[in-house]
């Protein structure tokens, strides 16, 4: 097909690589990008974290949390009116979507659910860890080979490295501890080492995390040719994907800030939503299939917060080194981690994954009076990813004679752990203890985090070999049944998974980009 068009709902990480991607393998296509959410730095989509002064940054936040937004709310788009303020609020830059009031999600076993609304989606305020998946982690019907190719491609549009705060003396003595204690536990090959997160280190120590905008790259950089057939439209809700028989045939979409409903007609859509916010699209669009909403799965997570100890830190790391890491934090307080470990999943002995955040104080303000408040050795943020493993009875219902906020069909989560999920929190728990005991003393002790804390959320439209109704979409992405319409994120996982999805996500993604290009280059 000559000129073919290409609408991409959602501007997170996932609808990025779509667009990138698909641009790329076909010169003469056009995308344009369909954004719920405002637009919130200079560079579209880049990470919030990256904006130093901590007023712009809290107003970046604010503006991202859709209908927990607070004053910003009816600039968004979302009525004043149909809604009442929620009783806590999630992590800064996302909203809950089970907030409290009218027009809010179900999730009483699911309450930390949470979104976010804004050019970038989530990846603009993502902590940016991007582990890759191992073992029984990885989708079985993926051919090693691909998935390599595939991986390799992700890391690549994420700017992924594995060297950020290789050189930190204090990250060095953590990772000596940790395997001082599980070393002989752990096969070769995952054991203690650093965390891979995407983004660009700095010559000065520092680093600029990467957001949607890298992902885009040339498709936001003035003057090339990906740019002049690439949109992005911020504050623009797609309400409908149109199709009839398997067709899709473009989407509707209201502007928020006119409320004027137009059609775009598109010869491929590509649906990047999020896990729950895309299913909701497809229910609302009238595309159900049996499996849309279920097989929910995230990782729980256990943390806790110990304070390093002097002597046993002193005996790895000199003076000299300690003060040097305190200078190079100095100049970046703005970003409190200051060096990431990790030890990942492993089967079958390590079914959890591991992540150390070493940073100079703790999350959360502790008593002066506290006996391990101000250690001058720091501190670590530490949690164990468990997996779920995925039920059919988990999941997200929609209801059409209940509207959310935004008028669409509102969400009800239903999740429960079982005896399985259960023991694999009790031993990761255990871990901890050990892990925290390795380090130092714990100042917070190790705890589980409320349902839907993780912020990944798999499952709910996951691909599949067969269309036998426990899948939505197929190894490509495609939703089954359709001849053109695509999805993408987090939700396309159908394993049970430990670690941060991310970089999975987009190598997924990947894969359906380059099979849609296939197709449409073929008609
Ligand atoms: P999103 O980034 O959620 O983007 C979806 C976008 O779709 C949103 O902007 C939304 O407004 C838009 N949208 C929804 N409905 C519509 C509609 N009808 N019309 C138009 N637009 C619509 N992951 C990791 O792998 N590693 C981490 O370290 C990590 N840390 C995180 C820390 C935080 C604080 C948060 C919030 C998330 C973190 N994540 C992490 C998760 C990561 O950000 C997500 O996996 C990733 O952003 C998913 O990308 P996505 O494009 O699928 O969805």
């Amino acid at each position: 097909m000559s000129h073919p068009t290409i609408a991409v709902v959602g501007s997170g990480p996932i609808g990025s690589a779509y667009a990138r991607v698909l641009l790329e393998q076909l010169p003469d296509a056009r995308v344009v990008m369909f954004e719920a959410g405002p637009q919130l730095t200079a560079r579209p989509g880049a990470s919030v974290r990256n904006i130093p002064d901590p007023e712009e940054k809290a107003r970046a936040r604010d503006l991202s949390q859709g209908p927990q937004s607070g004053a910003f709310r009816e600039s968004l788009g979302i009525p004043g009116s149909a809604v009442v303020e929620g009783t806590f609020t999630a992590r800064q830059g996302t909203f809950l979507l089970d907030f409290g009031g009218e027009g809010s999600a179900h999730a009483p076993t699911f309450p930390a659910a949470a979104a976010a609304t804004n050019v970038g989606g989530q990846g603009a305020h993502w902590t940016c860890a991007t582990p890759a998946p191992a073992f029984s982690e990885k989708v079985p019907f993926i051919p090693a080979e691909e998935w390599d190719d595939l991986l390799a491609t992700a890391q690549h549009l994420l700017h992924v490295q594995s060297e950020a705060f290789a050189d930190s003396p204090i990250g060095a003595a953590i990772r000596s501890l940790l395997a001082d204690e599980f070393g002989a536990e752990l096969p070769d090959g995952y054991g203690v080492g650093t965390l891979p997160v995407a983004g660009d280190p700095q010559p000065d120590g520092s680093m600029v995390w990467a957001g949607a905008d890298v992902v885009l790259g040339p498709l936001i950089e003035p003057g090339t040719p990906e740019s002049a057939r690439f949109e992005l439209r911020d504050m623009s809700l797609v309400r409908r994907i149109e199709h009839a028989d398997g067709v899709v045939t473009g989407v509707t979409v209201e502007d928020l800030r006119t409320h004027d409903t137009t059609s775009f007609p598109a010869d491929l859509v590509v649906v990047a939503a999020d896990a729950f916010r895309s299913p909701q699209l497809l229910w609302a669009s009238g595309i159900r299939p049996a499996a849309l909403g279920r097989y929910l799965t995230e990782h729980h997570v256990v943390i806790s917060t110990i304070a390093l100890e002097g002597e046993r830190m002193a005996a790895l790391v000199s003076e000299e080194q300690l003060r040097s890491e305190l200078a190079r934090r100095a100049r970046h307080a703005a970003d409190p981690i200051a060096a990431v470990n990790r030890i990942p999943f492993s089967e079958p002995e390590h079914p959890f994954s591991l992540q150390v955040m070493y940073a100079e104080n703790p999350p959360f303000p502790l008593d002066p009076a506290h006996p391990h408040a101000g250690n001058r050795w720091g501190y670590v943020n530490m949690g164990y990813g468990v997996r779920k493993h995925p039920r059919v009875e988990d999941g997200v219902r929609f209801d059409d004679a209940e509207l959310d906020y935004a008028g669409f069909p509102n969400m009800t989560i239903e999740y429960a752990l079982t005896e399985r999920e259960d023991r694999e929190i009790a031993a990761a728990t255990e871990r901890l203890r050990r892990a925290g005991g390795a380090l130092g003393t714990f100042v917070a002790d190790p705890r589980l985090m409320p349902n839907g804390s993780s912020l990944h959320y798999m499952g709910t439209m996951r691909m599949g070999e067969a269309d036998d109704g426990t899948s939505v979409a197929d190894p490509h992405s495609r939703v089954w049944g359709t001849e053109n319409l695509v999805v993408g994120g987090n939700a396309l996982i159908p394993t049970a998974n430990t670690m941060n999805p991310t970089l999975m996500s987009v190598a997924l993604a990947v894969r359906g980009a380059r099979a849609a290009a296939a197709r449409l280059a073929a008609r």
